[in-house]
């Protein structure tokens, strides 16, 4: 490695873990950031632009707004090699690298322009506003956050809400599930557990599997996301996969097996829940540790993430509610609503990148 030279970090996904990444290095080193949007779409928010499209305003940031030193190379990275070290684009760019960050999370959907985002938003809003009947297919946050958000701003509209599993927002502990049912059930939500759509018709009935009938108008499909990781297959990380497709990383969070390669963020193979606060979190220690092997430490030297033992996780419930799991408790209602649901971390997340709340 020439130390002369600023080191080339190449960063593959800009969610939440990547951008925190290639933010904390701009200054001392050549990053580049790789990613099929020019945008940063703060996740928490996501739901909230559904109901109130102007919030996306705030919510979705373009890169080049607060990663105003990285070379933004809006592209789908393809592959990567190790020697020669470099990643490879859908465009047919390669870009070299010294080090690597690989944080694809789950999300590879999504609008490649901003602009474009905000008219799907628009869309979805148009929808939601026309229909009288709602369908949310899938009980995890997401499904349960959009179901909160529309009780909330659309009280006179008909929500059902249909999961596979026995019970809600399942990444938390039984005593959570039970307070986000009762909440929603309050507010004339009907809840099926352990159902499945398995057909709609028209006018549109959706059919469970043990035959319930549910009419809506319209419907959100919420269901679970996969690790993007199928651009690592046949590459030399290939093996470096578990069997979900997540990456496995050691206590500095370098990719099993690699010298200069990284992950952060969902993509991970870390034994704790998937959360934004912890990629964050993690991004913070990847960051380090390239500085450090910059200034030739030892991979001996590095520093080590400890990966949350207890699941801990804050879903809202619309505007002024949330259910909170923390070590000491599970709490429902408007504390919970306090610390989040008013502005889903949008505000924190955006002064974390250096921009206005
Ligand atoms: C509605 C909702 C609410 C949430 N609320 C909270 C909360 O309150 N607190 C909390 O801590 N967490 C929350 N989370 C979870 C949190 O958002 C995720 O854990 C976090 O976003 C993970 O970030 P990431 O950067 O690892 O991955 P992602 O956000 O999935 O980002 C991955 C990026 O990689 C890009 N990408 C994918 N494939 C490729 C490729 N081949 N080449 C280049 N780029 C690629 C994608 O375009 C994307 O930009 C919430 C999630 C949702 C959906």
């Amino acid at each position: 490695m020439d130390k002369r030279r600023k080191q080339r970090v190449v960063v593959v996904g800009g969610g939440i873990a990547g951008v925190h990444v290639a933010k904390a290095l701009e200054s001392e080193a050549s990053v580049s950031l790789i990613d099929p949007k020019d945008y940063l779409e703060i996740p928490y928010g996501a739901l909230r632009n559904t109901v109130e499209p102007s919030f996306a305003e705030r919510s979705i940031v373009p890169y080049s707004e607060f990663l105003t030193q990285v070379e933004l190379v809006q592209s789908a990275a393809v592959s990567v090699s190790s020697s020669p070290a470099q990643v490879s684009t859908s465009t047919g760019r390669k870009l070299p690298y010294d080090f690597l960050v690989i944080s694809t999370g789950s999300h590879a959907k999504g609008a490649p322009t901003r602009r474009d985002r905000i008219q799907e938003i628009l869309a979805d809003h148009e929808r939601l506003k026309g229909a009288s009947s709602i369908l949310v297919v899938g009980g995890g946050p997401v499904g349960v956050e959009l179901a909160g958000e529309i009780v909330t701003d659309f009280p006179e509209k008909s929500v059902s809400l249909v999961q596979g599993g026995p019970r809600l927002i399942e990444f938390l502990g039984p005593s959570a599930s039970t307070k986000a049912l009762n909440w929603l059930t309050s507010k004339s939500v009907r809840v099926l557990l352990k159902e499945r759509i398995t057909s709609s018709a028209s006018p549109p009935i959706f059919t469970t599997e043990s035959g319930k009938q549910i009419p809506a108008d319209t419907h959100f499909v919420c269901t679970g996301s996969r690790p993007s990781s199928s651009w690592l297959k046949g590459t030399f990380l290939e093996d470096s996969l578990d069997g979900n497709g997540r990456l496995r990383v050691d206590s500095a969070l370098l990719v099993s097996g690699t010298r200069n390669v990284f992950a952060c963020g969902d993509i991970t193979d870390l034994k704790e829940i998937k959360q934004g606060f912890l990629a964050e979190k993690h991004a913070k220690v990847v960051a380090a540790n390239i500085r450090k092997l910059t200034n030739d430490a030892d991979c001996g030297d590095l520093r080590c993430y400890c990966p949350l033992e207890r699941a801990m996780g804050l879903v809202s419930l619309g505007r002024h509610a949330g259910v909170a799991q923390l070590p000491f408790g599970t709490f429902v209602g408007w504390i919970p609503g306090l610390v989040k649901s008013r502005d889903l971390f949008v505000g924190k997340t955006r002064k974390g990148l250096g921009l206005r709340s």
